[in-house]
C-alpha cells in the first residue's frame, strides 16, 4: 500500500482583497467555515494567515487565537499552521503568536526574491524563530523557495535548532524564486534525502503551476498542498471557486496516483505530531 498523503489547505494568504476574490475566505468566520468545507473534503493540515479589519495581513494573536479554536472545534484532529511570512508584516511581529503553540508554523530558512520585494530573512532572525519553534515544542515547515534554503535547513538540523526529521516544503513559480521545473524538485528531494534522509516532504505550485506540481509531488511519494493562497495568478485573480473544491481536485488526483488520502491521525503521525485533544 502506497504511503497516504497529507492534503495541506492553505486557506487565505497574503492573496489580494476579498472585492477581487470573493471566494477567499477573509473574516476568522469565512476561514473557520472555509477550513471546515476544506477539511471535509479532505484536507487534513490548514496553513493559515489572518488579516485585520481593513483587510491587510495581521499578525494580531488574538486573530489566531480565534482561528484557532473554531478550527480546533470544527474540524477534529487537523493540523494547524501558522504563518511565520513576511508579506505585509514587520519582522518582529512574524512570530508575535507563536505563544498559542500550533502545531506547526512555516519557517523559511533564507531570503528570496518575491515579485515585488524581498522576502528577508536573516540568518539570526531564522535562527530565533527556529528556537521560539523548538522550545514551544511547534513543529516548523521549512519553506524552501530556493536550493540554498535546504542546506541551510540541514545545518540547522546539525545544530540542533530544528529537530529531526524536519518537514519541507519546496515552493515553485514565484516570480523571481524558483521556476516550475520537474528536474528541480527532482534534484531537491535527492539532496534532502543525503541529508535529511528522515525527512518529509510536500511541495507547492503557484498560480497555474499548482495542479501541474501536485501531479510531481503524488508520483515521487511527496505530499501534497493547494489552496486558495496559492491559486492566485499575478493578475490577481483567483482561478478557484473555493478551497473545498481545489482539496476535491488533489483528493481525486491521490486516487489515480494509488495514494490513499491521510486522515488527520495519520497526518499527525506520519508527522510525528502530537495525536489531537
Ligand atoms: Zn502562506
Amino acid at each position: 500500500m502506497a504511503d497516504p498523503c497529507i492534503i495541506t489547505v492553505a486557506i487565505t494568504g497574503s492573496v489580494p482583497r476579498k472585492k477581487d476574490n470573493p471566494a477567499l475566505p477573509v473574516t476568522i468566520g469565512e476561514q473557520v467555515e472555509s477550513t471546515q468545507e476544506a477539511f471535509e473534503a479532505g484536507a487534513t493540515l490548514a496553513h493559515v494567515h489572518v488579516r485585520d479589519e481593513n483587510e491587510n495581513p495581521s499578525s494580531d494573536p488574538e486573530r489566531f487565537a480565534r482561528l484557532q479554536e473554531g478550527v480546533t472545534k470544527h474540524c477534529p484532529g487537523m493540523i494547524m499552521q501558522f504563518s511565520t511570512g513576511g508579506r505585509g508584516r514587520a519582522m518582529e511581529q512574524r512570530g508575535a503568536m507563536l505563544y498559542l503553540k500550533p502545531d506547526m508554523a512555516s519557517l523559511a530558512t533564507g531570503s528570496v526574491n518575491f515579485p515585488t520585494i524581498v522576502y528577508e530573512n536573516p540568518p539570526d532572525f531564522v535562527r530565533s524563530l527556529a528556537k521560539t519553534m523548538l522550545d514551544s515544542d511547534i513543529k516548523p515547515e521549512i519553506e524552501v523557495f530556493d536550493l540554498a534554503m535546504l542546506y541551510n535547513t540541514a545545518d540547522l538540523v546539525a545544530q540542533g535548532l530544528i529537530a529531526d526529521p524536519p518537514h519541507v516544503q519546496f515552493v515553485f513559480g514565484v516570480k523571481h524564486a524558483l521556476p516550475a521545473r520537474r528536474e528541480i524538485l527532482e534534484f531537491e528531494v535527492a539532496q534532502m534525502k543525503k541529508l535529511l534522509p528522515r525527512a518529509t516532504w510536500t511541495a507547492a505550485g503557484i498560480g497555474r503551476h499548482q495542479l501541474e506540481v501536485n501531479h510531481w509531488a503524488l508520483e515521487m511519494g511527496g505530499h501534497c498542498r493547494t489552496g486558495l493562497e496559492d491559486n492566485v495568478r499575478w493578475d490577481k485573480t483567483t482561478l478557484a471557486p473555493s478551497n473545498a473544491a481545489l482539496v476535491r481536485r488533489v483528493a481525486e488526483l491521490c486516487a489515480e496516483y494509488g495514494r490513499p488520502v491521510a486522515t488527520a491521525a495519520q497526518a499527525r503521525a506520519l508527522l510525528g505530531l502530537r495525536p489531537a485533544v
